[in-house]
């Protein structure tokens, strides 16, 4: 169904209906001193066949997460519109102030965007990307995919984020999406993950919708870049988009779940947090995971920080210098006794 632009004070001048490989920027309307009359661009990329399924791709939700937005860019490239059986509509950078800035939030209001759905056409520039995307673009979707990774401050073990909404009406579509993007784990979203998150926006809307987290640190990790882009093609192939598509790969990964605070170890004071235990290792309960020292307190023992019971470590934290109360690591608890990696 065609995108309803009026509903949106963003600006869209390229076509995304007609057929063809096309690229441009979204304009956003945002007045101040270093855009005062014009419009932020937003990057946006369509290609488009025959008619069939729209998949929205995301990435840059988070502005300090680049392995998403090159593994869009490689995928819009070699996309042939006459291969394919719909559409896919790509935003590589969604809230583009962030990324320009290599920047979680945005340097424009300070908002996190995973935090600001539905948002406001007439709120302020995060929240009305984000109510662009809830108003405009999920409509208009048949399937979406989020990509994300740890930013500068984590490192996540490569994993799918389907969610579980309320009602059930999408848990399968969602967990299909999951298995067919293949990734080592996959992290299953709670009925109460944040409904101001993009997922959120998807299941309000309906759309069967993964996020992904690829590594992260600030940087690039070619190999995840690499599995994201087959993983976008196997989910374009499930959908019936084009013929074929990547073999699938790690069929046997394990559901984790992270709706048990006490998996979120965290600082116990400021001081310096050395991780224990990396991304994607199993843990048993008591073993270290991370290792505090403080700086106030040069002589102070170490704490040891252990885990609670069997888990995951589905992040670590990477900022070595941290504040009380921020992640030192992440564990996931297995769904249902699911094994796998
Ligand atoms: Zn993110």
């Amino acid at each position: 169904m065609p995108f309803d632009w009026s509903r949106t004070r963003i600006h869209c001048p390229v076509d995304l209906e007609s057929p063809g490989r096309r690229c441009g920027h979204l304009l956003l309307p945002w007045s101040d001193n270093s855009n005062p009359l014009g419009g932020h661009p937003v990057p946006i990329l369509i290609a488009a066949g025959a008619p069939g399924p729209t998949l929205l791709l995301t990435a840059g939700v988070h502005g300090d997460e680049f392995e998403g937005p090159v593994a869009l860019l490689d995928l819009w490239r070699g996309v042939d519109p006459a291969g394919l059986c719909g559409r896919i509509v790509v935003l590589p950078a969604l809230n583009a102030p962030a990324v320009r800035a290599a920047s979680r939030t945005s340097p424009l209001d300070g908002a996190n965007l995973n935090r600001a759905f539905p948002g406001d056409p007439d709120g302020g520039p995060t929240a009305q990307i984000a109510h662009m995307v809830e108003a405009v673009l999920m409509p208009g979707s048949d399937a979406a995919v989020d990509l994300h990774s740890g930013g500068k401050a984590s490192w996540f073990h490569p994993c799918a984020l389907p969610a579980r909404a309320a009602d059930g009406t999408i848990d399968a579509a969602n967990m299909a999406l999951a298995r067919a993007f293949g990734a080592p784990a996959i992290w299953l979203l709670g009925s109460g993950n944040d409904a101001r998150s993009l997922n959120g926006a998807a299941t309000r809307a309906g759309v069967p919708m993964i996020a992904a987290e690829l590594g992260g640190g600030g940087a690039i990790d070619p190999a995840l870049v690499a599995l994201a882009g087959r993983g976008l093609r196997r989910i374009m192939a499930h959908l019936g988009m084009i013929d074929g598509g990547p073999e699938a790969e790690n069929a046997d990964a394990g559901v984790w779940e992270t709706a048990d605070p006490a998996l979120r170890i965290t600082a116990p004071l400021d001081g310096l947090v050395e991780p224990l235990a990396a991304a994607g290792e199993r843990v048993a309960a008591g073993q270290p995971v991370a290792r505090w020292l403080s700086l106030a307190e040069p002589d102070r023992a170490p704490l040891i920080l252990t885990a609670p019971r069997d888990a995951l470590v589905l992040a670590t934290g990477r900022r070595g210098l941290v504040a009380q109360g921020e992640i030192a690591c992440q564990l996931a608890s297995a769904v249902d006794g699911a094994q796998g990696r």
